[in-house]
């Protein structure tokens, strides 16, 4: 087999973890590569099994987006089906598995193949959490599924499985030579129109816009779709409400800038800043967070914690 290179990347997620943690980004980006293999160094296996470690956010999303992908394919097959439906079927059986694996520890040894969760991981690290948790989360995604139905569907009743567009699970486009990952939640062709649409289980953030204008330059870029034939939508499901903005060239341009500017400071981190070679600077020129608070959410948190026993 060819050896695998780790090439020098940019995606919204990385440069938003970027920003907030520099160290986060050496752990994820270049401390883990490798670690799959159990003859790598610990760290880098460590970093590996960190780097997918999953929350009881991530979890609620990914169930929320199983369960409106399953309604969708449902109503397109002429079937209407109700929350409960929803849950049992898409969204119970993802979460009860990762319950389990998380609490059996399976993780360990296939960190790729099985859920650990954060609030399993580093009990100290979350005091105040309500054991009804899981109640909670399922609260959470019933309530975004029933939005969806609500609020959502009856707008992509007329969609037709052969107008959706296919995406990828690594989908990119290619910038100037710099691979960029960009996968939408969904996407389809209306009248020449390009529909994209991102599911939101949590709070609006004001940068939500900005992820998705990464995805209409993908639309641009990749598929050569004019900046005025692409739409844009944040489907806001816990609150059910939607953000939606016609994308425009400045728009598009702006995603461009955000991109270079963005892989620039990403590659100061680099020896000689150097992209194409993507060599990183020793760990400590990686600069850590100085708020704790962000820490205590992260999946690195074992890995930094002797600096912060040292600082
Ligand atoms: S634990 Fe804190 S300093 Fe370390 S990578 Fe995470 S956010 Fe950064």
């Amino acid at each position: 087999m060819a050896e695998l290179i780790n090439t020098f990347s940019w995606s919204f997620s990385a440069a938003s973890d970027f920003e907030v943690c520099r160290r986060k980004r050496y752990w994820s980006k270049y401390a883990a590569w490798g670690g799959w293999d159990a003859k790598a160094p610990e760290i880098a296996r460590t970093a590996y099994r960190l780097n997918k470690m999953d929350s009881r956010h991530t979890l609620q999303g990914r169930a929320t987006e199983e369960a409106v992908r399953w309604v969708l394919g449902e109503k397109q097959a002429g079937r209407t089906r109700t929350v409960d439906e929803a849950y049992e079927t898409a969204a119970r059986p993802l979460l009860n598995g990762a319950w389990k694996q998380s609490k059996s520890g399976a993780w360990r040894a296939d960190p790729k193949r099985n859920v650990c969760l954060h609030e399993h991981y580093y009990p100290e690290l979350h005091p105040d959490l309500d054991p009804k948790w899981p109640e909670f989360l399922k609260e959470h995604v019933c309530l975004c599924v029933r939005n969806f139905m609500e609020t959502v569907l009856p707008r992509l009743a007329e969609v037709r499985v052969e107008d959706e567009v296919t995406i990828e699970k690594m989908e990119s486009f290619e910038l100037d030579g710099l691979t960029v990952y960009a996968i939408p939640d969904y996407v389809y062709r209306q009248n020449g129109d390009w529909h994209i649409h991102d599911w939101k289980a949590g709070r609006p953030h004001p940068d939500h816009m900005k992820q998705l204008a990464i995805y209409g330059l993908w639309a641009q870029v990749k598929h050569g779709v004019p900046a005025e034939q692409i739409k844009v939508y944040i489907e806001y499901l816990k609150e059910g409400r939607v953000a939606m903005e016609p994308v425009t060239a400045a728009m598009l341009d702006e995603a461009r800038a955000l991109i270079v500017e963005s892989s620039m400071d990403m590659a100061d981190y680099l020896r000689d800043g150097d992209a194409r070679k993507n060599k990183p600077l020793p760990r400590e020129e990686w600069d850590m967070t100085p708020d704790r608070r962000i820490c205590a959410r992260c999946t690195f948190y074992e890995l930094c914690k002797p600096e912060f026993e040292e600082a």
